[in-house]
């Protein structure tokens, strides 16, 4: 196997994250590359549904600026530069599809489960970044804290 030379690090902001991190850093260490850290904030217009007429920007801000801050913190902890925190609007595994292609990633590092998959051996954005995806996939395991 040849040494991984530029890995994405997906992660949901939840309290599993730093699970997924700290393998992300052994792997950048082991392997000598580089670490780019993102978080997909999904439309709020998807989870609304918009029935009713309503101006979500500011909150839609508002979400897009907690996730900078919590990926400054990170960056901070685990050693990667504001260059390499991307906050980016969308589906989260379209965008994760997207930027590995635009960045020319050899590895995508996602949790094996989040938020949206619980109870799933493979949560739905791992399993929709594993599908289609062109570089190799890691799934961390995330161990249940309950
Ligand atoms: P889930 O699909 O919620 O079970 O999440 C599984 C894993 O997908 C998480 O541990 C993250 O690595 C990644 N992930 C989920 N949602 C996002 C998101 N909005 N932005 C970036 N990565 C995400």
């Amino acid at each position: 196997m040849s040494a991984y030379k530029k890995i994405l690090v997906a992660i949901d902001l939840t309290e599993e994250a730093p699970q997924v991190l700290e393998k992300a850093r052994l792997l950048r260490d082991s392997h000598n590359a580089d670490l780019v850290l993102v978080h997909v904030v999904e439309p709020v217009g998807y989870a609304y549904g918009g029935d009713i007429p309503m101006d979500l920007t500011e909150l839609q801000d508002q979400l897009d600026k907690a996730a900078r801050e919590q990926l400054k913190t990170y960056g901070q902890q685990y050693g990667v530069g504001e260059p390499d925190q991307i906050v980016t609007v969308g589906r989260p595994e379209s965008e994760i599809h997207r930027l590995a292609d635009d960045l020319k990633v050899d590895l995508v590092i996602v949790g094996s489960h989040g938020r949206k998959g619980f109870q799933l051996l493979l949560g739905s954005t791992a399993n929709g970044v594993l599908h289609g995806s062109v570089c190799d996939v890691l799934a961390v395991r995330i161990k249940d804290s309950t």
